[in-house]
Parts: structure tokens; sequence; C-alpha cells
């Protein structure tokens, strides 16, 4: 029987509609800005989220390395969650991207307020780093899918103005936040100085992330996307997926919520998890009880034909994503409710 995939909402292959669409994009050299696929796609971002400019990029990891880059000098220092993608799992980026340091803050479950932010903004002072970026993430992928309300993040958006302090969003997820907030897209470009949205995670996309900012921003971030071999050809069979993807895999999302809130419910009622963390979008943490090891149960769920990863020694991940259906995540909350540990 095939296994049933949890370990990330990136292992998904593209439907057979994604992939008509791919196989009939209108493509040209993106490099000499001719491929009307990804200008499409950028335009069509760039309007959703109310934003001037958008940057197709590769990958998730270059458009926020990019937008870190645009907004920050050497020397300077970003602030962000202890637990934030750009800092964790960007390969040490921030320092060599960027000559930048970093302020690590303790959000519950990754979320910043200005309460958290302000104290750590240093004063202008020989001997502190200039703090020059914020980077906000949402949804908050080490706290467990958890969202930014909008109206949290207005005033994250006003200390930053008053400091001048440019403020990013990593929004891997962003669409899962705006299925489970219904706060609007194109209420979020007037709080932000950059966004990052990723194609392949949720949406389903093979490939693909794009960054919004201003137009002066994103001229200076398509030179920086070049440096870093970022610029891509006919990318537009690429694009298309993405232009696929939200016409078409936003809304369901919130089938990937209620599919991780059913399994939230099933590992609650078992006896090798202690704690699941509260579920809001598609990711679902939950700890192993005492004298189980994480791995244990990783291993033995993986016997069963479920694949998921340990974050950490007691914690395991799962996550739902459009290649589970909802045939499939009953079977898994079968084995799930069967397994004795
Ligand atoms: C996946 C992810 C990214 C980008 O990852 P890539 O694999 O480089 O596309 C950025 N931020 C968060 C929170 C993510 O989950």
């Amino acid at each position: 029987m095939d296994k049933i995939d949890f370990r990330s909402d990136t292992v998904t292959k593209p439907t057979p509609g994604m992939l008509d669409a791919m196989m009939n994009a209108k493509v040209g050299d993106d490099v000499f800005g001719e491929d009307e696929t990804v200008n499409a796609l950028e335009e069509k971002l760039a309007g959703l989220f109310n934003m001037e400019a958008a940057l197709f990029c590769p990958s998730g990891t270059m458009s926020n390395q990019i937008a870190i880059k645009c907004f920050t000098q050497p020397m300077d220092e970003v602030i962000c969650d202890q637990t934030a993608h750009v800092y964790r799992y960007e390969g040490g980026g921030i320092a060599y991207n960027s000559l930048a340091s970093v302020r690590l803050l303790n959000g519950e479950r990754g979320i910043l307020t200005p309460e958290l932010i302000e104290p750590e903004i240093n004063a202008d002072n020989v001997h502190y780093p200039n703090s020059s970026l914020v980077v906000l993430e949402n949804t908050v992928n080490k706290g467990g899918g958890k969202c930014y309300q909008l109206s949290q993040i207005e005033p994250i958006h006003h200390l930053c103005a008053i400091k001048g302090i440019k403020l990013h969003l990593d929004g891997a997820r962003i669409f899962n936040a705006l299925v489970a907030t219904g706060d609007k897209a194109a209420n979020y470009g007037k709080y932000f100085d950059g966004i990052s949205v990723c194609l392949s995670k949720g949406l389903g996309a093979p490939v693909g992330s794009v960054l919004l900012s201003s137009k002066e921003t994103i001229n200076k971030a398509r030179r920086i996307r070049k440096v870093l071999g970022g610029g891509m050809r006919q990318a537009g069979f690429l694009a298309a997926a993405g232009i696929y993807a939200l016409d078409h895999h936003v809304t369901r999302l919130a089938t990937d919520h209620q599919h991780a809130k059913a399994l939230a419910t099933a590992l609650t009622q078992t006896n090798y998890v202690s704690a699941v963390t509260p579920v809001e979008t598609n990711i679902v943490l939950f700890d192993v009880r005492n004298g189980l090891k994480s791995d244990q149960v990783v291993k033995a769920l993986g016997a069963k034909g479920i694949l998921c990863n340990s974050t950490s020694d007691k914690t395991i991940r799962f996550v739902t994503h459009l290649d589970l259906s909802s045939s499939l995540i009953d079977r898994a909350i079968t084995t799930i409710s069967q397994l004795n540990l």
C-alpha cells in the first residue's frame, strides 16, 4: 500500500491540471524580461497583495535572503523570533549574504509583539549594530502553523514605521494564514516592505517563490537574484504552475486544515502521545509520552506506512497537503489509533 506522507507540504507532485497548464505556457527569456507567464505571475501576486512589484525566485530561501539583503547594510542587525526559518533553516544566509547579525526574540509559538520587539531595537550608538529589519513569519512553521491576525501585525508595522525599521514577512505559508484567519491578502501590502510567498508548499506547485515589494526594491532584488544565480530563462513553465495553484489550490487549504485537526484529535487519544499543540492550519506538532523518544514513534509509524519527522527528542510533526485525500487521512487515523506503544 502507498505510504501516507506527512513529512512536509513540499512533497506534493503537480496535478494533471497543473501539468496541462505548464505544458501550454507561453514562455520567453525571463532574464530579458520576455517571459509573459512569469510576468503574469508576478503581476497577479503583486496585485493580490497590493504591492507594486514582484520577482519570481527559485526558492523561498532565495526570496527571503534577497529581501534581507535589500533591507539591510553590512553590520546591521535583523530582529526575528528564535524559531524563524530565515535564521534556523537558511544555512546561515543572513551572515553570509548580508553580513548582518541577528537579534533573537522568544515569541509565543513564534508570534512577535511590539512589546517584545521594542526593547530589542538598538539605540543609535557606535557600540550597537543598527537595527534595520524585523522579519515575521506567517504561518510560523516551527510554531506548529500558528497564525498572526492582521490586527496583530498592524501595531508591529506602526512600531517599525516610527523607528524607521523595515518589516519583511516570510509568507511561505501566507495562504494558509489567510484561509484560517479570513484576513484579506489585499490588506497585507500596506504593512510590509517585503513579502515572500511560496508556491511549492501548500499551493502544490513543484518549484518557486515570489518576492513582493516596491518597484525600487524589486529592481534591486532583480540584481541580487542574478548575482546569486537565480536568473532563470524559460521559467514560464514553472510560473504557469504557480498561476494554476493560485487559481485552484487556495480555498482548498481549508480541507488540509480540517485534516490536521482530525489527526490532532486522533493523536490526543493514543497511548504514545502526551500533548498536541492546538492546530490552526496544516501543521500538527505533538509530544510523545515520557519513556518514549520521538524517533521510536516515527519508526513505528513508518513501519505502518505513515511517514513523518521528529523535530526534537520529544516532538513529532505532521503536515497535511494537497496529495492527502480525505480517504488517506481516514486510513491514517485508523492506523494511528490502532498503534500501541
Ligand atoms: C519552506 C519555508 C521557506 C522556504 O523554503 P524553500 O525550501 O527554500 O522554498 C521559508 N520560510 C518558511 C517558514 C518555510 O517553511
